[in-house]
Parts: structure tokens; sequence; C-alpha cells
């Protein structure tokens, strides 16, 4: 099932004829948001056991026709990344750790018995999107355009077994700033009900059935003011995980930085990784452990944690303002995000954008 035995990575191109004006463009460009508009192209690919993965090709943007029998519409077998083209001031446009997320990507197939997509492949499909769809990287500050690879079971049977047939996708949206007027602290809520991932199950790896599953306790949050939602581990209820779409960290008054140790049910942020060599590098001393809930509650009241910060593509780092539970809130951030969070922002965006020294290898010219 998950053997890599593709052909080399070799692309076709047709052309979006009917695609948008430059001045259609312009307007989208000028106000993108987030995940609200799609550029001309898509890539797409097919696996089977006997092709491998074969018919690699990028082709206008459309609709996707399915047999309502499609396995992925019943048990949810399918697996996405997400990542960003950067524009640097010369107008050169970068990925950040491409690999690591091909290879995460790797990961989260082998959980859910889908093909493994070789990292050339992975590569390819986002260099012959990018290369396509270049005019949609945006150019102001803190612009991007974000990728998001997708597999899914496409295979029209009812059956409860891994797929036959699979389809690999990218598409692509531009993203405005996501903070325009500058950091903002967001408000998160304690799920004590709900977790979002069991022991043993599919928590490491990026499925959409994780998603589906932090949406009921993402309402509860919203209903009680909060933007995100954090989720404990399953078993004892007492370990924080992450939030539902982001990695936490925690700044210490010691000027150490502890994040939650990988868990088996915690998806390994790139952002998270990348945060670990950085704050290293800027003499912070960086702790993988368990963080337990009472820590958070105490450290922010008592002056332990002095700062907390959620990470990942979207956002890049997030300074957490309080964590509100049933009956209760600790406030780690009150109007503006802490020092050292900032810090590390920084240093993190600068390298994205070309404004700093790419010293570990991260970015990938497209
Ligand atoms: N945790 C979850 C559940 C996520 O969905 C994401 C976003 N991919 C992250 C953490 C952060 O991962 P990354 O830094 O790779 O975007």
């Amino acid at each position: 099932m998950n053997a890599m035995t593709s052909t080399p990575f070799r692309c076709t191109v047709t052309p979006n004829t009917g695609g948008r004006t430059d001045a259609e463009r312009d307007a989208v460009l000028a106000d993108p948001g987030f995940g609200r508009h799609f550029t001309d192209h898509m890539f797409l690919a097919e696996w089977t056991p006997e092709t491998g993965w074969a018919d690699a090709r990028v082709v206008p943007y459309g609709p996707l026709s399915l047999d309502p029998a499609t396995a992925v519409l019943h048990y949810a077998q399918e697996i996405f990344e997400g990542l960003k083209a950067y524009r640097h001031a010369d107008d050169s446009v970068w990925c950040f750790r491409p690999e690591d997320n091909a290879e995460r990507m790797q990961r989260s197939a082998h959980r859910l018995a889908l093909p493994e997509l070789p990292t050339d492949w992975f590569t390819g499909s986002i260099e012959a999107l990018v290369a396509a769809d270049a005019a949609w990287v945006p150019s102001g500050e803190e612009t991007s355009l974000y990728l998001r690879p997708f597999m899914f079971a496409s295979e029209a049977f009812l059956g409860v077994r891994p797929s036959q047939h699979v389809t690999y996708s990218v598409i692509a949206s531009p993203a405005g700033a996501y903070f325009p007027g500058g950091l903002k602290p967001v408000d998160i809520w304690l799920s004590e009900e709900y977790s979002r991932a069991g022991a043993g199950g599919t928590g490491a790896a990026k499925c959409g059935g994780n998603y589906a599953s932090s949406l009921l306790p993402q309402q509860e949050a919203t209903r009680n003011g909060c933007q995100q939602v954090a989720f404990l581990d399953s078993v004892e209820h007492r370990w924080v995980e992450e939030l539902g779409g982001m990695n936490l960290y925690f700044v210490q008054a010691d000027g150490s930085i502890v994040t939650p140790e990988l868990s088996g049910s915690i998806l390994e942020g790139i952002t998270r990784s990348s945060i670990i060599t950085l704050a290293a590098d800027l003499g912070h001393d960086v702790v993988e452990r368990r963080v337990s809930i009472d820590e958070w509650r105490d450290g922010v009241a008592d002056g332990t944690i002095t700062e907390v910060f959620a990470c990942g593509t979207a956002a890049v780092v997030t300074p957490v303002g309080r964590l509100k539970w049933d009956g209760g809130e600790a406030v780690s951030a009150d109007g503006d995000a802490g020092k050292v969070t900032h810090e590390i922002r920084s240093a993190l965006v600068d390298i994205q954008y070309g404004r700093a020294e790419d010293r570990h290898g991260w970015m990938t010219r497209v």
C-alpha cells in the first residue's frame, strides 16, 4: 500500500483560457482575506495499485465530479497539508520547508492507509501550480499564497477497506495579513468535555476527521467569546495538547520556553519545530515536556509563565490573551503580546519574507 512506486515526476499543463482578467485578479489581491478566493489552476494526480502515482497535471480550477459512492464521502479516508508561498522584495517566490510538509503528508498517509506521495511529487506539484499561478502570489506586507495539498479515497465502492483509487490535488488561495493592525491576543476556551484525538487515534495525522471532531467544541468556544479551543489528552484530561489548529508555547519567567512534547495525538507543526530551532538560536532554553492544565492556570496567575503563544502556518505566532473555562479564566496577556512572542514571530517572518539570512536552509525557491 505504502510503497512509493511511481514514475519520476513529470507534469502537463493545460492553461486556463477562461481565467480571470488582470483587473479581476488585482481586485482579489487587494483584499484577499483567507480561504475565500482560489487561483485559476489546480493540480491533480491519481493513484491505483497498478499504476502507482500517475497523470500529474495542472488544469483549470473547477469542480470535481464525484460518484455518490466515492469512499471519502462515507469513511473520511482523507488527509491534507497547508503551506505558503511568499513573494520577496525582488519579486522571487519562495516556500517554507516544503519537504517537511511532504514528509508529514507521508506520515498522515501511512496512518490513514493511503498511498504515500513521494517527496519529489509533492514539491513538484507545488512548483507546477505556483508557476502556473505566479501572478496570484500577493506582494503586500505579510501576505502570501496559501497552498492546500490534499489526498482522498476516490474509489466508488461502499466496502470499508483502503480505497484502490486515490486522488491527490493542490489548490491555492491568496491570503491577506493575519494581523493587519498589529498582533492581537486571542482568547482560548478550554474544552473539558471533548478531546480532539484519542490515544492510538489519528491526532498526529493531518486528516479531515480531526477537524470535524473539533467543530462542536469550537462552537462552544465561540459561544463563550473565545476564538480558539484548547484540548487536553483523552486519557487523564490533564495534559495540555494543542489548539484546534495550532500548537502551544509557554514562556517561563526564567526565560526558558516550554512546548508540550509530542504525545502521539498532537499534530507535529512545522512552525512548532522551526520555533524550537529559532528560539535556541535566540538564546532561549527550549524544553519539550508534558504541561498540565494546572501548570498553565497557576503559572499565569503566579507569574511563573510570563507569555503564552500559539503557532501555525496560517497566523505564524499568535499571542494568547486569556484561557477561559466553565467558571473561571487565567489572563496571560491584556492588550499587547509579550516581548518573547514578538521576538520569535519577527525572527520567523523575517526568514519567510527574505529579510533575514536563511541559516537553516528552510526556504525553497519555486
Ligand atoms: N496543530 C493543528 C491541529 C493544526 O491543524 C496545525 C496547522 N497545520 C498546527 C498544529 C500547526 O502546524 P503547522 O505549523 O505545520 O502549520
